[in-house]
């Protein structure tokens, strides 16, 4: 499915024109594709058909109510990483039962209420977590299903802020150590001892180093399948997408020509890592988060000023870092198209925001049309870690959230009034 694309000379998102909910909305603008984020959900499970299956969607890359439903509608489960998402998934509809817990610094209060919803295991990171489960569990009268997540030490080759599976992150627990750690947590009677868990890290584009992982993990899986009846393998996420170009990612014509050419496809993925999993007899769990919401959503922001200064051009928009930090944190591309299309001049530009830090810019030197004062541009590719990671940061209030449907459209997130930013503060009685 093609979901953001110029009509004319303008851009749309599914049956709407941007300009449309810009209008309606005002910016800074988030957008989201119901059809894409289905497509990519549908695509991966599709490529996976041939193994006992269950994708739980890392919701922390985009955790709004709509886009848990659209999900949870088709079937998917949720990868969590607090307390806070789990009242989520139930809020929108979602089925704790399909719900792993991840994280390295469950508190005691968290794993209890995970329980009491009985998710569908715990991936442990340490052996005091293993234990703070087992005497949580044990209160409750409860047995908690856990996995254990491994720490392959494979390189994952991206960028050293999102990778996870060295032993210089950390995340998880060493290969090494993982036998006599499944083998103590077989004395803790109020554990029961479900799978095993993995998770090299995010933006990963090629099938590469998940073969690796797979591979280096397949003789401890199998084994500690046999010792523990374990029943699930979860391959974590990663799965990487294409930021550059943005525009037809999601077409079906577009993912004929990615499998032909270096992008990392469901299809490809499956083909290398089904013969593996196959032969487990396992149920594989995978953890996609950027891969199904990355090109799923928009920033639409509007241009405030356009300054030059000596060798400089620098656009200045209305959206800012707290509302898309993704390039100041890790230097992350995001294409930047104008929602008319234009035939100006490609000059080389700065899109930055209005925030008092110097990190606060989209892109620095990058050719693109100029832009005038007035104007609308969208960042492309912002459906993952996008809106989750947005602040009050300079008492800016949060943004607007939008969901499209075909033609349909409806704000899934109103725009934050402004006194909502200081609710809940107030004014010690001593200095009134
Ligand atoms: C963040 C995370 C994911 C999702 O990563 P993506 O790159 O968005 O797919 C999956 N599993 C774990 C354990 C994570 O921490």
């Amino acid at each position: 499915m093609h979901q953001f694309r110029y009509v004319g000379n303008k851009l749309f998102c599914e049956g709407v024109a941007i300009e449309t909910l810009v209008k309606k909305f005002g910016t800074p603008l988030y957008v989201y594709s119901q059809g894409t984020l289905a497509g990519h959900y549908q695509k991966l499970d599709a490529a996976m058909s041939g193994v006992d299956h269950l994708i739980c969607f890392a919701m922390k890359s985009n955790s709004n109510l709509s886009v848990l439903r659209t999900l949870a509608n088709l079937g998917s489960g949720f990868d969590i990483v607090s307390d806070g998402e789990l009242h989520r998934v139930i809020k929108a509809g979602g089925d704790p039962r399909k719900c792993v817990f991840a994280g390295a610094g469950k508190t005691a209060s968290e794993i209890e209420f995970a329980l009491k919803q009985n998710v569908y295991a715990f991936n442990a990171e340490s052996e005091p977590e293993l234990e703070r489960i087992n005497t949580v569990a044990a209160r409750l009268k409860k047995i908690a299903p856990i996995s254990v997540r491994v720490n392959p030490n494979v390189e994952a080759k991206t960028h050293s802020k999102i990778t996870t599976g060295t032993y210089e992150d950390k995340f998880g627990i060493a290969f090494e150590q993982i036998e006599g750690v499944y083998a103590r947590a077989s004395k803790l009677k109020n554990l029961r001892l479900r799978g095993v868990q993995m998770h090299i890290g995010s933006q990963i584009t090629e099938t590469t180093p998940f073969e690796q992982a797979v591979r280096k993990m397949l003789p401890l899986v199998t084994k500690l399948k046999a010792r523990h009846a374990l029943e699930f393998f979860s391959i974590g996420g990663g799965l990487g997408i294409v930021y550059k170009p943005a525009l037809a990612s999601g077409s079906e014509a577009w993912w004929k020509t990615a499998a032909a050419k270096n992008i990392l496809t469901p299809q490809k993925y499956a083909d290398r890592l089904l013969p593996l999993l196959q032969p487990l007899g396992m149920k594989i769990l995978m953890e996609p988060g950027r891969f199904i919401s990355g090109n799923a959503g928009i920033l639409v922001t509007h241009v405030e000023y356009v300054k030059r200064t000596g060798r400089k051009n620098f656009v200045i928009v209305d959206a800012a870092m707290n509302d898309l930090i993704r390039p100041a944190f890790y230097e992350a591309y995001h294409e930047i198209l104008p929602l008319a299309k234009k035939n100006a001049p490609a000059i080389s530009s700065d899109v930055v925001g209005g925030v008092c830090e110097s990190g606060d810019y989209f892109c620095k030197d990058r050719p693109l049309p100029k832009f005038v004062a007035g104007e609308h541009l969208a960042l492309m590719s912002a459906g993952a870690y996008g809106f989750v990671m947005a602040s009050n940061y300079n008492s800016r209030p949060l943004t607007c959230e939008v969901l499209v449907h075909g033609k349909k459209f409806a704000a899934v997130r109103e725009r934050q009034a402004m006194k909502e930013i200081w609710s809940g503060e107030q004014v010690a009685d001593w200095l009134k």
